[in-house]
């Protein structure tokens, strides 16, 4: 049996403004789609299966061959294996570090691919199966709206991907030099606009495109974090860590820096479709709806959220949360609301979550620096301070790997203050200086940014 794609609505029969969708569909439909129609998110409806043998196969080998055999235990249905052979081989041609730290106790650097973030793996893998799921003959133009650094991921992700164009907007005033620089430098198939507007403003651009008739023969596609698309590529990480660390069949703590919950997500598929999971650690920084959930049995999302050091995290409601609720039993949806709890036991059995501050977050880069010598930035620390917040609970020795999810040279200023250095930038953000590109300026006007896009967009290939 193909696996289908359900909404994580579509139980929601009474709910004011909700108009469940019941059907499944196809990966590539999920993949083009982004949401369900009700708003909910797309969940497989079965969950391939994979042995121990298989994966300890995969020690010693490149991380593209861990990444074949999850795409294929999704994809084959739909995909050749030829494609996915390809696609594996050109999104990832970057090293994915595993570096010991303590005995049994390891950083995983998501941090080498083109714009140092872990993001880059998602984005480049989905990019290149949207190629491949266009319809015969046409173009895909891809919208995207960003306050910085997941528009930079996604753009480079596409750059020179075949038939598809990419038009992001950004507003004005709310990026950094650095990241307006990032962005409007992609160049080849990668175009900005900049908007004389909030993000928001942005985003309901894009939303007011998506339901233009007049716009439907352009193929309009988001790539948002919340495609199924985007979370597949991330079981891949987990199981690749495993397979090189592990000892015969053992457990695995994994720690991961949580702030929409798609990374973590990927760890929770990984452990269902058979990876030795022992925990799932969720460490946020301090916007605390989720470890509070997790303590206490209620869900308040926190709004506005709070500003913290780990920008990438800071996040109210996380978006993903939806899909967690929905694989233990419940249903929450896009504002916060929830329908039903899931199994709070169950949950705790396999996650833990803490919230960790952002003194703890500047402490824990210095220690880890003073005492092992090894760089984190602030997404990484917290990461690293709630592995060692769950070690308080469960002292026993086990194979932890925490993950590192941007590169330190990303953070000059808070790495300078903190520990007194410099550290060069990676290849891929060198020479930034040097890159040619500019935007084009719109207003935040729909009918401005309709005749923008009739203008320049492509239809055929
Ligand atoms: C996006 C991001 C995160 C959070 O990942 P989620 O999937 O949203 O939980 C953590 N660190 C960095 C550097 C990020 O860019």
């Amino acid at each position: 049996m193909p696996i289908r794609y359900y909404s994580t609505n579509r139980n929601l029969k009474n709910v004011a403004g909700i108009t469940p969708f019941t059907g499944k569909v196809s990966f590539k439909e999920a993949l083009l789609k982004g949401q369900a129609s009700d708003e909910g998110l797309f969940m497989p409806d079965t969950i391939p299966q994979l042995s121990i043998k298989d994966i300890q196969k995969l020690k010693g080998k490149p991380y593209s061959d861990t990444a074949l055999l999850v795409a294929k235990a999704f994809l084959a249905d739909e995909f050749p294996l030829e494609t996915l052979k390809k696609v594996v081989k050109d999104s990832y041609n970057y090293p994915v570090p595993l570096e010991e730290v303590k005995f049994k106790t390891y950083v995983m650097r998501l941090d080498q691919g083109p714009t140092a973030s872990f993001k880059d793996f998602a984005a480049r893998m989905m990019a290149r199966l949207m190629s491949n799921c266009r319809p015969k003959g046409e173009r895909l133009n891809i919208l995207v709206a960003t306050s910085g650094d997941t528009g930079s991921a996604v753009g480079e992700a596409f750059k020179g991907v075949g038939g598809i164009d990419v038009t992001i907007l950004y507003p004005t005033t709310e990026v950094s030099n650095m990241q307006k620089k990032q962005l409007d430098t992609i160049g080849s198939n990668v175009q900005t606009l900049s908007v004389d507007g909030k993000f928001d403003d942005c985003q309901n651009l894009v939303k007011q495109a998506f339901s233009d008739s007049d716009l439907e023969k352009f193929n309009l596609t988001s790539a948002n974090s919340i495609n199924f698309g985007r979370i597949l590529p991330q079981i891949i990480y987990y199981i690749y860590a495993y397979a090189q660390l592990a000892e015969k069949d053992e457990q695995a703590i994994f720690s991961v820096p949580s702030g929409n919950f798609g990374d973590a997500l990927g760890c929770e598929y990984a452990r269902r479709m058979g990876l030795p999971v022992a925990k799932l650690v969720m460490p946020t920084n301090e916007n605390d709806e989720f470890p509070i959930f997790m303590a206490t049995g209620n869900y308040k999302k926190v709004s506005p959220s709070r500003a913290c050091i780990s920008n990438a995290m800071n996040v109210g409601h996380p978006s993903n949360l939806a899909r967690f609720f929905e694989l233990y039993g419940g249903t929450v949806d896009r504002v916060g609301q929830v329908h039903k709890y899931p199994n709070l036991e169950e949950m705790r059995q396999h996650i833990f979550s803490v919230s960790i501050t952002d003194k703890q977050t500047r402490e824990t880069i210095k220690n880890v620096y003073k005492d092992y010598h090894v760089i984190l930035e602030q997404h990484g620390a917290v990461g690293w301070a709630g592995l060692f917040e769950y070690f308080k609970t469960a002292p026993e020795e086990k194979l932890a790997i925490c993950l590192e999810t941007a590169h330190p040279a990303k953070f000059p200023e808070e790495i300078q203050k903190l520990l007194g250095l410099t550290i060069p930038l990676p290849e891929s953000l060198k020479n930034l200086d040097q890159r040619k590109g500019s935007a084009v300026s719109i207003t935040s006007d729909f009918n401005d940014f309709k005749k923008y896009l009739q203008k320049n967009l492509k239809i055929k290939e």
